[in-house]
This record gives C-alpha cells, structure tokens and sequence, in this order.
C-alpha cells in the first residue's frame, strides 16, 4: 500500500479528525480551549511516534505581552520524526480561529457538517484543515512504512490570528527548532504556491494645534487645517510609492500602498465654537514581499516629518500601531521544484508560484529564520467569514501533497 492509496481510503478518518478539531473552539481572541487542543494535538503526534513538546508560555512572559488574558494560558506544540535523515524538514500550522458571527448554514460556526463535498465550520479552511492533512500524510507514512528523505518536524501554534507572539514568533525564538526547510500550511492552495506575503506598517499621527475661542481663529492653531495640509502633502509620496513595482511569479504586478486615516479623530474638547487643538489620523502601508519594514517605516516617517516641515506651525507626533514583517523566497530552490512536480503530480495540473497578499507565519521561517519557506495547503472558502469551508477533495490531496514531498524531495 502506497501513502495515496492509505489517504484514498481514509477520508472519513481525516474529516472525523477534523471534525474533532473544530469542535474545541479555540477562538482567539480571547485564546480559548488552548489547553484541550494542545493535549490532543500533542497526544496524536506522539500515537505516530513522534518526540514532542507541548511548552506553556511561562507565566511571566505572558503578563508581559497579555496581560489581561492570564486566565487563557497559551501552548505551542512541538514534534520530532528522528528518520534518521541528515536534514529536517518543518511543518508549520496555527490552531487558533477567529471569532465567529453571523447566521451559518449548519446552525453553529462549531457544528462540522459535511455536504457536497465540502466541510463547513470556523477553523476548517484557517486552518485546523492543515493540521488535519498533515496528520494524516504522516500517518499514511507509517502506515506503508515509507521512511521519509528528512526528519519531520511539527509545530502547531498558537494566536496567528492575533500577532503570533507568543505562537510562532516564540517558538522560532526558543523552540530549539531543527529545520532545514519550511512548509506552513497556508497562503497557497489548490494549483498555487506561496513564496512570500506582504508586510505592513500602522501608524498614528497627532497634529498638535493651539486651542482658542471660535470667534477669535487667529489666535489659535487649527490641527484640522494642519492635518489636512499635511495628508495633502503626502501625495508625493504616494506617488512614489505607485511607481515601485514588484513582479510575483505568477506575473502578477504588485505596488505599495499608503492608506490613510482608516481612523482619523479629533481631540478631547472638540465644540463647533472651538479651534481644534488636536487631530489625528491613522496610516497604513502596504509593503512588498520584496521591502523591509523597517526601512518602510524609516522611510514613511522622514516623509512625514519632511511635509509637516514644510508646512508653517504643523507640530506632529508619530505613534507606532503595529507591524507585520513581509518575506520573499525566490522559487529557485530546489524545495519550491520538489513541492511544484508534488503539486502536478497529485492534482494532475500545472502547478504556479504565487505570493499572498495578506500576512501568515511565514514570515518567521523565511524571515527570522533564513530558511526556504513555502505556504501550502488545504485552503477552502470564506476565511473569517460566515460558512467557512473546505473541499474534502483539497484536504485529501494537501495530505497526498505532503506526503509525496517527503518522499520525493532529495533536499
Ligand atoms: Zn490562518
């Protein structure tokens, strides 16, 4: 029996084991039933003899980052496949699922129906239905007793859904990881392949005026007036911005961008009879899989230092929101090869390298990490959405796929 032949005939295992998984509601936020899933999660890599770790945050990092969640303790999930190989390979999946809302076909965001093929329910695209596939393409492994070409290496995390932190950003830091080379179970699905996602930089910028009465302008500062000629003033750079380009390997043309003032609010204090001594809006800059967010958000800050310069009594502070780092490996890898004949191989259609739009823990593999990175898996429909679901055909064949890559990539 070949590893396909034993995913072939265990497709009601992968759904039920699924199924499982949808139903511990691992909402974050706030971070619920972490406990009970890392449990399972960690008690079925080692019923497929694997070594591995289940690591609580300690407690004091996590007062630290989140304080006011203690009562919700965060795990991550580490596992060791010692094949005896001389390199490893890594597979990386998040376990935590947006909130849910909304009228869904099936009565509950929790209650995993199947129909027409399909699987709906919160965390079956994003992406316990990863966790479900790789599971079982090592299971198929043992079961045919094909040794894989790598060790494999499991981690299952916490909080992507939130800033990853205390998921994937810790266990790249401390988790003594022995990775060679990474797959994380999303951003690519179906006939595409992940090599990169955009990055971004959120900013806040006050504008700080001169109250005075609304009879007497003159003798205030208005940041209304101010903050207007400073988002004016932006133009430039935006265009600038319009002008870079990267080319993703699809042929897709991607450029940067700044979006402004997604929030923009007044001052305390604000009356019609008054001059507005402060003003405020938001920034939000799209960066290139190619780009670096720090010198995206030096370079965004010197602008806006720059225009306010120019501009007569336009006193500005910069606030930092957050930020997501971008990466980008170049398909010429011989991991990205390997993954693309798995792709054509299983589905029976060309394959293509594409970069995602939005952000996912590649980032520390490929980034923090230095290591060929790709993003593959199962995918479905309507992410962070209402009736949320995935082809059982996609789940099968991403187990095939994986399973296939590590039996046929020489690394
Ligand atoms: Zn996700």
């Amino acid at each position: 029996m070949t590893p396909a032949h034993y995913l072939q005939r265990h497709e009601a295992d992968l759904i039920a084991f699924l199924q499982k998984l949808v139903r511990l509601r691992t909402v974050n936020p706030p971070g619920e039933n972490y406990g009970a899933i890392t449990t399972l999660l960690a008690a079925t890599l080692r019923g497929l003899g694997l070594t591995v770790r289940r690591i609580p945050i300690p407690r004091a990092l996590q007062k630290k980052t989140l304080p006011t969640l203690l009562d919700h303790p965060r795990y991550n999930v580490i596992g060791f496949w010692d094949a005896g190989a001389e390199k490893t390979l890594h597979f990386n999946a998040h376990y935590d699922v947006v909130p849910v809302s909304g009228r869904w076909r099936h009565g509950s965001a929790f209650n995993p129906v199947v129909e027409h093929g399909w699987i709906y329910g919160r965390g079956t695209s994003d992406m316990k239905g990863a966790i479900a596939s790789l599971v079982f393409a090592l299971k198929a492994l043992r079961a045919s007793g094909v040794r894989p070409n790598f060790n494999v290496e499991v981690s299952f995390t916490a909080d992507e859904e939130t800033d990853s932190l205390l998921g994937t950003g810790w266990v790249a830091d401390h988790g003594r990881l022995r990775a060679d080379y990474a797959v994380v179970g999303e951003g690519g699905e179906g006939n595409a392949i992940c090599c990169g996602h955009n990055g971004v930089v959120w900013l806040n910028v006050r504008v700080h005026g001169r109250a005075a009465h609304g009879s007497t302008p003159q003798k205030g500062i208005n940041a209304l007036e101010k903050m207007s000629a400073l988002v004016l003033a932006l133009d430039g750079y935006k265009r600038g911005l319009a002008r870079r380009t990267f080319r993703a390997p699809d042929g897709r043309l991607l450029r940067p961008t700044l979006n402004l003032g997604g929030v923009f609010a007044a001052g305390e204090g604000g009356k019609v009879n008054t001059v507005p001594a402060t003003a405020s809006f938001s920034i939000d800059r799209r960066v290139l899989p190619v780009e670096d967010i720090r010198t995206a958000e030096r370079e965004l800050r010197t602008a806006l230092k720059q225009a306010a310069a120019n501009i007569p009594q336009c006193r500005i502070t910069i606030e930092k929101i957050s930020d997501n780092f971008s990466c980008y490996h170049a398909p010429t890898h011989p991991l990205f090869a390997a993954m693309k004949r798995s792709v054509t191989r299983i589905r029976r259609q060309p394959a293509r390298f594409t970069v995602s739009t939005g952000f996912n823990d590649m980032h520390f593999f490929a980034h923090v990490l230095k290591l060929p990175t790709l993003g593959y898996g199962p995918g479905g429909r309507d992410y962070h959405a209402v009736d949320e679901r995935a082809r059982i055909k996609d789940l099968v064949d991403s187990a095939k796929i994986y399973a296939d890559l590590l039996t046929t990539f020489e690394g």
